[in-house]
């Protein structure tokens, strides 16, 4: 008996091998990305209505939206200003009270109703004199068989497009589920692939019992007998997406293995201790059992694929500055990547530092500074100049993503650091690795990833976390205050910079912005430097070239800048101890977490620290979330809200691609459901590399074993 597995299934099918849709159906139907059977089944409503219970008209209201039915007793479209604008309005009578739907500017929608039509509309009161509401979601109750899909029940509303009509999406949902999701039990066994996780979910979770099988949670996904259905379904759903992942992830690394075999690299100590002994403080707890976790996995098997995590200022650096010397001392050169310049730059600096006196040679390549290309440029054969280079001098490279793209190439690479990853792509990521052997790869990052993310953006990676800070940290307030406020906080930066210190003015302005936005810093900066003589200020931005960047910011760490302002472009990585005080503008317009990370600038000497953010935000929502980084310092708490708050995207920044899209899975909430997807994951891949192994079990018998 072949594995039902090998079937095509006919949920596989073209959305056209229904009755009824054509091609024009078909091309509605693709822009909301269905294409087959399965997919039309997935397509998940967006609410429900609860047709059994109505809302007398009478009862409407101007807080919350319901569902009333009436019947049309006047209908008509009025144009206005020569024919440019227009109103159509419909007057529903429910037998006790009239409502009032209006719809601007959409004059077709005259083509949709007749009078006399019983319809349903979902909305709330724009007016209550008389009873109005402005484009109300309707629809025409039809008579006739098929009826009972649309009332008396609870029914789903679905994501429409254009020329789509709700109950004709909502008729073939139901046709197709009658049709191949019947009976749920002999449909089970149809289809493998739903059935796939059934088996292995009801023995793994404890509350199997409540989980329904796939197919039937795709029944109750759109036809729920009661809207608590609807969750219970969906986490069923949810937790197929996240095994699915699991089992991709796994298969991926397994692969990955099976391909590579590591370059040994956990090194001698005979850099390491004159390094630690040179450096001026012992590493923390936290740093010490991370690099016993790293040393490990550079002398195993198979190449590192470590994450370092660790909140801003827990001090990952001095950690990558160890492995790095684990993998020189073991003979090999290490590669390190920077998102900014200023952040490559200052690494230069700290690792020139530290290594040269060991005998290791540091190079800088970035788009505007090349220190290891003197040599390089006069060679004719460049490959050979650089291989001469460093197989001289055991070597570090240090760049920015300019060492991927400039075509340098490694000799010996055995180790890959990527700083502040999260401002990479995956596919980035990749890019640099594939430059060497497989050598051994360690990002780091201070966004803390909630757990729920890392699982699935990172579940390929190991994750280590420092999880204490180093002792003896000046403390960090912070305070969120109105604009208005601004001539106390300038006069307290005047004070903190006559007592030594110095601070960061943040205006929120992007990176990469236009000329216009550019004006706007150039303004602040004249009128900053005004309020602040005669203490001198200095300015930052992207538009800035390599060098003009690092000759204000070497005036600043040598406090002859008292005063930085800058755009978002200091958020990672930049170590000035002395400065102690953050000022935000605009504080609402950045996410948490990056505020979060501009916030780490400071606190990172002995002094107090302080963080001001200016925001006049109106809406309760966005002055709660400046609240939260009141409340806390810890950078977890403040991702997870951020996630709760904003979404994955806005939390990883959009550079970050890769993130998977779920229909049903909630990144947000769904913690124990991916926990549980990353056991049924093993589980399943254990049985199948059982099968590979020669055992005559294919997986789908192992199921039922
Ligand atoms: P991040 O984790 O944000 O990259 P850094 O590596 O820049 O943090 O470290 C922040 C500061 O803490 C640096 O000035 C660094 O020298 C210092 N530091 C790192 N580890 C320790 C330690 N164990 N004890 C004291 N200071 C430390
Ligand atoms: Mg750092």
């Amino acid at each position: 008996m072949s594995p039902p597995e090998n079937k095509i299934s006919p949920l596989k099918n073209p959305i056209t091998s229904l009755w009824g849709v054509g091609a024009e159906r078909a091309a509605q139907l693709a822009r909301l990305e269905i294409f087959t059977i399965e997919d039309l089944l997935l397509h998940r409503p967006k609410r429900y209505e609860d047709r059994r219970h109505f809302r007398k008209i009478s009862e409407l209201t101007k807080d919350e939206p319901f569902t009333a039915r009436g019947k049309i007793v006047a209908l008509g479209l009025k144009r206005f200003r020569g024919g440019n604008k227009s109103v159509f309005e419909i007057i529903l009578d429910d037998g006790l009270a009239r409502l009032h739907c209006r719809w601007w500017n959409l004059p077709f929608m005259e083509n949709y109703f007749a009078m006399g039509d019983e319809v349903f509309v979902f909305g709330k009161l724009k007016e209550t004199k008389p009873r109005t509401m402005d484009h109300p979601e309707t629809e025409v109750i039809e008579g006739g068989e098929e009826s009972f899909i649309h009332i008396n029940r609870i029914a789903p509303v679905y994501p429409l497009t254009e020329g789509l009509p709700q109950r004709w999406l909502r008729g073939l949902i139901w046709r197709t589920l009658e049709k191949f999701v019947a009976a749920p039990r002999q449909s089970a066994a149809d289809f493998p692939e739903w059935s796939k996780f059934d088996a292995r979910i009801a023995a793994l979770c404890r509350d199997a019992a409540t989980l329904p099988s796939r197919a039937n949670a795709v029944r109750m996904i759109h036809f729920p007998e009661e809207l608590t259905d609807v969750e219970i379904a969906r986490r069923r759903l949810a937790l197929d997406e996240f095994v699915e992942l699991q089992i991709q992830i796994r298969s991926r690394r397994k692969k990955f293995e099976a391909l590579s075999k590591a370059l040994s690299c956990g090194g001698d100590n005979r850099l390491m201790k004159p390094f630690l002994a040179a450096l001026g403080f012992k590493l923390t707890e936290s740093q010490t059992k991370v690099l016993r976790e790293i040393r490990h996995d550079m002398n195993g098997q198979h190449p590192m694929r470590r994450l370092l995590q660790g909140d801003v200022g827990s001090g990952k650096t001095a950690v990558a500055a160890c492995s790095a010397l684990m993998a020189i001392e073991s003979g090999f050169n290490v590669a390190l990547m920077a998102p900014t310049e200023i952040l490559a730059e200052q690494h230069y600096r700290n690792f020139a530092k530290w290594f040269e006196t060991l005998g290791v040679k540091v190079f800088l390549q970035t788009g505007s500074r090349k220190t290891a290309s003197d040599e390089w440029r006069v060679a004719s054969d460049k490959q050979t100049a650089i291989s001469s280079l460093v197989t001289r001098h055991l070597s570090l490279t240090i760049g920015t993503h300019a060492l991927i793209t400039s075509g340098f190439d490694l000799p010996k690479l055995g180790l890959v650091i990527i700083d502040e990853q999260h401002k990479f792509g995956v596919a980035q990521r990749e890019q640099l690795v594939r430059k060497g052997n497989y050598p051994h790869l360690l990002v780091m990052t201070a966004t803390p990833i909630p757990r729920t993310l890392g699982l699935t953006l990172y579940g390929d990676l190991d994750v280590s976390t420092i999880e204490e800070m180093p002792a003896g940290r000046g403390k960090i307030k912070t305070f969120v205050r109105t604009t208005d406020k601004l001539p106390k906080v300038i006069e307290f930066i005047r004070e903190n910079i006559s007592g030594g210190r110095q601070a960061y003015v943040v205006y929120p302005r992007v990176e990469d912005s236009g000329a216009k936005e550019l004006k706007a810093v150039t303004v602040e900066f004249e009128t900053l430097k005004k309020l602040l003589a005669p203490f001198r200020v200095g300015l930052l931005h992207g538009r800035l070239n390599g060098a003009e960047k690092e000759n204000v910011m070497a005036g600043f760490r040598a406090n002859k800048i008292h005063v930085l302002l800058s755009t978002s472009l200091i958020e990672v990585g930049v170590d000035v101890p002395n400065a102690t005080i953050m000022l935000i503008e605009n504080a609402e317009s950045f996410g948490l977490a990056q505020l979060h990370q501009l916030r780490g600038r400071i606190g990172r000497g002995a002094h107090e620290s302080f963080c001001i953010l200016i925001s006049d935000a109106k809406n309760a929502e966005a002055r709660d979330r400046l609240k939260i980084l009141e409340e806390t310092n810890d950078g977890f708490k403040i991702a997870e809200a951020d996630l709760k708050l904003r979404g994955p995207g806005e939390l990883l920044g959009h550079e970050q691609s890769g993130l998977a899209k779920f229909r049903f899975g909630n990144l947000a909430e769904d913690l124990d459901l991916i926990r549980k997807a990353q056991e049924i994951a093993r589980e399943i891949s254990t049985a199948v590399e059982h099968e590979l192994n020669g055992k005559t079990c294919a997986w789908n018998y192992c199921e039922r074993d």
